[in-house]
């Protein structure tokens, strides 16, 4: 009985393509439990060390480094990294307005290949993602176990914020990232996914089809999630509202994108860069603001016939765009914040409007992994959200820091991919 069991779980791990963990499968006899559950094997005949972008204290440029080959423990899984996005929420912890644990791998948006399995993982995981196939990260990882992870509110994982955003390790306290040189621990932020490779909980995972590119899929990962999470669950949004969205870089073209695929009947694109609005209308904008020649409350009530609208949704975490984003609701209308803040920063509220007009201010922090990651590959497998018209540059692992600059100067108009082929 044990011998079957041990037999088919060993099937799991074959893949077609040839790969560093063939032998597994070429090791002929009886498999016994140990030979594959053991931990050791991981990425046997491949490389034993591979190289991260690491953050070391604010203001101080992101440093290549190599690394001990990471480990997956149980339920977790191996992955070699395709591609990364580049964040803001990174450039947060990178100018030291977000703190978190020093020195870590930035980089939150992955997509990549399939490379090992941790120890002890369920057999229904390795099903789900066999050795080879092609995966999406996102950056909220759920334990799965948790009083949110069991309500389906795994954007509350308590796991995730007491041990990744608070600690920067895993679930169970501990990175798996360590320094070839010293071995020393270096933190993850998420997965720590500017790096060669990455372990990353298989809860935060989503197969992604291979029609479907790395580069441009990383997205989903953050910027589309965080998108979908917004208007999925904090707005709810329904088909025929009126959606205005403020600040629309990354995440907020990705907001337009989502709105029109949610069937709304009026979608306003804020900011300030010409560039960026004019992207913005080719991605669903049916009215564009630019906030330096008008005023945005003004014009948004205008363009919804005095009313405001039904959904505005703020992508930039500032005082100023908070309140715009609260006054331009219509009365009972859904202010959506999506954009996080240096710590501490306040916004302001107009008490009595929101009181007797029934103004819904609502936080919204990416989405639910396990049931709206595979919505997101859907709606890019179809064509319904456009990934090649968000990724607005693609750059080498080498210039990831250069990627940073930029986006911290206002000069990448939708998203900027690593690529780490
Ligand atoms: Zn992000
Ligand atoms: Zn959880």
């Amino acid at each position: 009985m044990a011998f079957f069991r041990s037999v088919s779980r060993s099937l799991l791990w074959r893949h077609p393509k040839p790969h560093a963990s063939l032998w597994r499968s070429l090791s002929g006899a009886a498999p016994k439990e140990e030979r594959i559950d053991a931990a050791g094997y991981h990425v046997a005949g491949g490389p034993s060390f591979m190289r991260g972008a690491v953050f070391w204290e604010p203001n101080r440029p992101l440093t290549i480094e190599e690394f001990h080959m990471p480990r997956p423990k149980a339920g977790e899984v191996l992955i070699k990294t395709k591609a990364c996005g580049v964040c803001h929420s990174d450039l947060h912890v990178m100018k030291g307005e977000l703190p978190f644990s020093s020195p870590c791998v930035v980089g939150h948006e992955i997509t990549g290949e399939v490379v090992d399995h941790g120890a002890h993982t369920d057999t229904g995981v390795i099903k789900r993602f066999p050795i080879g196939s092609h995966v999406v990260g996102a950056f909220i990882m759920p334990c799965g176990n948790c009083c949110f992870c069991v309500k389906g509110q795994e954007d509350l994982c308590e796991a995730f914020f007491a041990y990744n955003r608070a600690k920067g390790t895993l679930y169970d306290g501990e990175t798996r990232l360590f320094l070839r040189s010293n071995g020393k621990p270096v933190y993850m932020y998420s997965m720590g996914g500017l790096a060669e490779y990455c372990v990353v909980p298989a809860n935060a995972l989503a197969v992604l089809p291979n029609s479907l590119p790395y580069t441009e899929s990383a997205i989903l990962g953050c910027a589309v999630f965080t998108a979908y999470g917004a208007m999925r669950h904090a707005a709810e949004m329904r088909a025929g509202d009126s959606v205005a969205v403020i600040g629309v870089g990354g995440v907020g073209s990705s907001c337009l994108q989502i709105a029109k695929a949610f069937g709304a009947a009026e979608i306003i694109a804020v900011d300030v860069l010409d560039e960026k609005l004019q992207s913005a209308r080719m991605l669903g904008a049916t009215h564009t603001v630019n906030a330096l020649k008008e005023d945005v409350v003004d014009k948004i009530k205008e363009i919804t016939g005095g009313m405001g609208v039904d959904v505005a949704v703020e992508a930039l975490g500032k005082p100023l765009t908070f309140m715009q984003c609260t006054k331009s609701v219509r009365d009972g209308g859904k202010a959506v914040m999506i954009g996080l803040a240096p710590t501490n920063a306040m916004g302001e509220v107009d008490i009595t409007r929101l009181v007797r007009r029934q103004i819904k201010i609502i936080g919204s922090y990416g989405a639910r992994a396990r049931q709206d990651l595979p919505h997101l590959v859907k709606l890019a497998e179809t064509g319904i959200f456009n990934l090649q018209n968000t990724v607005s540059r693609k750059c080498k692992f080498e210039e990831a820091n250069s990627a940073y600059e930029d986006l911290n100067h206002g000069k990448i108009v939708g998203r900027a991919v690593v690529e780490l082929m």
